[in-house]
């Protein structure tokens, strides 16, 4: 619990703080203030044929940052895979998930993770098993080398991660994860890199755009995520060994009880109380966020646009030579 509340106390604080809320006409396209983009549900889908690969270290991590936006990219034709470093055996902290023991903690979360893919919709998932906590010690150069293969196994042309860049990470699952994902899908797209890929049968992929999510955010993206706020309630529900939502409104619902006392939020059953705790407690940092942009709900991202980030021939020669070039 201490840790969700710190992590939406530190989101609602920034936010309001350092990025006051565009007016209503400038929401859908780059402000000047802050270069913030509000980005609203589409309509169809125009991502039909694209690929989107959401990696997280734990088992909590996309449900709590980035789950409704992931669920708003494949409700708009993404393929979804997910990706989960770890293997969560170091459970979490007094009061949050399911107590247990270290292999009751791998089985649990293995299980959620499975399920919160499922709820989201994606194709697949992989967990790559590292140990909770200790990815620091993890080869950086075998991380990449496993991510570059995942991007262009699936042909990922969008991830959802933690930011690498980002400030207050107390977490070494996080940044390591981070920082190979951003090394991974620059070098995916490099022929060079890995050729024995090649030929396994895979092609390069470069990955054109990043959603990344923080505690302490850069935010250049908020994404409104109130259609598929049902969707992030279900995920955190689902995240029952590890996570601040889980079945704690239904456990308080019983604790309440033995002491003779209700709340009416908590409902009559334990899946109203459980998905009303979480929209209640849980999902309280996007709902504020979302305040702030005039939605309902939201997340907030550092978001890389396609061609930012990429060390490849700059487009404007191609541009220049169109325009100057002359026969021989
Ligand atoms: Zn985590």
């Amino acid at each position: 619990m201490a840790r969700m509340l710190r992590r939406n106390l530190l989101s609602g604080l920034v936010t309001a703080g350092a990025l006051p809320a565009l007016p209503r006409t400038q929401r859908q396209s780059p402000a000047a203030a802050g270069g913030v983009v509000l980005e609203r549900p589409a309509s169809g889908q125009p991502h039909k044929g694209k690929v989107l690969l959401a990696l997280q270290a734990h088992s909590d991590d996309i449900a709590l940052e980035a789950s409704g936006t992931v669920a708003k990219l494949i409700a708009e034709g993404y393929t979804g895979y997910l990706v989960r470093a770890t293997n969560d055996d170091m459970g979490d902290a007094p009061g949050l998930g399911t107590a247990g023991t270290i292999g009751e903690n791998v089985l649990g979360n293995e299980r959620d993770n499975a399920h919160i893919a499922e709820i989201l919709g994606c194709q697949r998932h992989f967990d790559l098993n590292y140990s909770n906590h200790r990815m620091a010690d993890v080869s950086l150069n075998e991380l990449i080398c496993r991510l570059i293969f995942l991007i262009r196994l699936v042909k990922a042309d969008t991830v959802v991660c933690w930011d690498p860049w980002a400030h207050d990470e107390e977490n070494p699952d996080h940044y390591t994860l981070a920082r190979a994902v951003e090394a991974a899908c620059w070098m995916a797209g490099r022929a060079h890199d890995y050729p024995e890929h090649f030929a396994a049968g895979l092609e390069p992929k470069t990955v054109q755009d990043k959603y990344y999510f923080a505690r302490r955010p850069e935010i250049t993206r908020v994404v409104d995520i109130t259609s598929q706020i049902d969707k992030k309630v279900e995920v955190n529900r689902a995240n029952v060994a590890k996570g601040p939502g889980g079945h704690l409104g239904s456990r308080l619902r019983i604790e309440l009880a033995q002491r003779h006392q209700r709340l009416p939020l908590l409902g009559d059953d334990e899946a109203t109380a459980d998905r009303n705790y979480i929209k209640e407690f849980v999902l309280v940092g996007s709902r504020e966020l979302g305040r702030q942009y005039g939605v309902e709900y939201a997340e907030a991202f550092h978001y890389i646009a396609p061609g930012a980030s990429g060390a490849d021939r700059d487009p404007r020669v191609d541009t220049y030579v169109k325009e100057h070039a002359v026969p021989l």
